[in-house]
């Protein structure tokens, strides 16, 4: 072990063939919108396995676009989990609604579908308008249970899938229900930047079944801009034309954004997407072998385990002194994480309402969580000499 190298908890892994697509496409006639950005959007919902995906310039804005499309407004309520990235309760506030946190569950960390449950019944039915679950960390969410809950309240799903692509849960006829594949939810949405499965520098994709979804979602990608002459609302006459509308004509119908993914990114993304169930492997090792070395130590409180299905963007350890461990972690270059700080506890949130004992299960989690070390390139050497220092933190 070259104890000058740092390892950090995720990293991405850019191969000569993806550097070899990505000088192909800027040498080519299109660096934005052009052929390349369809092509990762089929490969990718063949991947997911759902009929429609949206690329777009990063995953915080595919959220914003779910939102916007299924019109969340003023005052709307919104239910998701603390335990997750800011973006994913922020989608709601920027069309001003407003965000319920609801708990998580200590073992699966995360949101528990009894809780969203009582919180559902405590309410008059039409209170909520939606429920953002997140795939924390790489684990799927069981959707069937949780559309359930959300055909019975009215509610629309949007599962955040950013950690997520290529898990999967066992719904209840045994099969197989990858995250994001549009079957329970209404939209799912996935991150492509660098620290997450796949990566495009900066990116993101929407992933449905819902085709009338999946029309919204284009035109608002692309300032609310139309260049299809059936939907067009202006006359031909104002538009310019005689017979028929003109060449250069198009509508703004209504008010979009410039989230557009540009053609090298999704070259990158394609070229990515053909090791992602090579990574995913990787990943489930790397898992399994810190589960092994830790599932008989006494301080080792809590961990993500071996769970089928489970996606390992990370894998999370719980310990008592887990400041100590951090810092002597960095001491020996290894840059483990904290994921996440809970989001009802930024003051951004608590200058809305929400302040420390709200959600007890996600503020207990928070004291003693640690995300180690895991992307497909850590060497086992690597893994090893975490595994060691963690051991000698706890036991000298
Ligand atoms: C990364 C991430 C996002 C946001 O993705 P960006 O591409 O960084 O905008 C949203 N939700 C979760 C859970 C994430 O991990």
């Amino acid at each position: 072990m070259n104890n000058n190298v740092v390892i950090p908890y995720g990293k991405q892994n850019i191969t000569q063939e993806d550097i070899k697509k990505v000088i192909e496409a800027l040498q080519s006639d299109y660096l934005t919108q052009g052929p390349r950005i369809l092509q990762f959007e089929q490969e990718f919902a063949k991947y997911i396995g759902c009929e429609y995906a949206v690329a777009v310039s990063n995953g915080t804005a595919a959220l914003h676009l779910c939102t916007l499309a299924l019109g969340v407004k003023e005052g709307d309520k919104v239910i998701t989990t603390p335990i997750t990235f800011a973006a994913s309760a922020n989608c709601v506030r920027y069309c001003g609604g407003e965000v319920v946190f609801s708990d998580i569950d200590s073992e699966t960390y995360l949101i528990d579908i009894e809780k969203i449950k009582s919180l559902l019944d405590a309410s008059p039915k039409g209170t909520y308008k939606g429920i953002i679950p997140v795939d924390f960390a790489g684990r799927a969410v069981n959707l069937e249970e949780l559309k359930k809950l959300a055909k019975e309240y009215d509610l629309w799903i949007i599962e955040d899938a950013c950690h997520a692509p290529g898990g999967y849960f066992i719904d209840k006829n045994g099969i197989q229900q990858n995250c994001g594949n549009g079957n329970f939810a209404d939209l799912a949405i996935f991150s492509f930047h660098p620290v997450k499965h796949i990566a495009c520098g900066e990116g993101g994709m929407i992933t449905t079944n819902n085709r009338a979804l999946y029309e919204k979602l284009l035109v608002l990608r692309s300032h609310g801009i139309t260049k299809q002459s059936d939907v067009f609302t202006n006359s031909i006459e104002l538009a310019g034309g005689r017979e028929e509308y003109p060449g250069w004509y198009m509508e703004m119908q209504t008010l979009g954004f410039n989230y557009r993914l540009t053609d090298f990114q999704a070259a990158l993304g394609s070229s990515q997407l053909k090791r992602a169930d090579q990574g995913l492997l990787k990943r489930r090792q790397i898992a399994s072998k810190y589960y092994n070395s830790f599932i008989e130590k006494e301080y080792i409180l809590g961990q993500s385990g071996v769970v089928e299905g489970h996606a390992y963007h990370l894998y999370i350890i719980e310990v008592e002194n887990r400041l100590g461990l951090y810092n002597y972690l960095k001491d020996h270059n290894i840059y483990a994480q904290i994921h996440y700080i809970p989001c009802h506890l930024m003051p951004y949130y608590k200058e809305i309402g929400w302040k420390e004992g709200d959600m007890s299960n996600s503020e207990q989690y928070y004291r003693h969580c640690i995300s180690l070390p895991m992307f497909p390139s850590l060497k086992d050497e690597e893994q090893d000499y975490v595994i060691a220092k963690i051991y000698e933190f706890f036991e000298s």
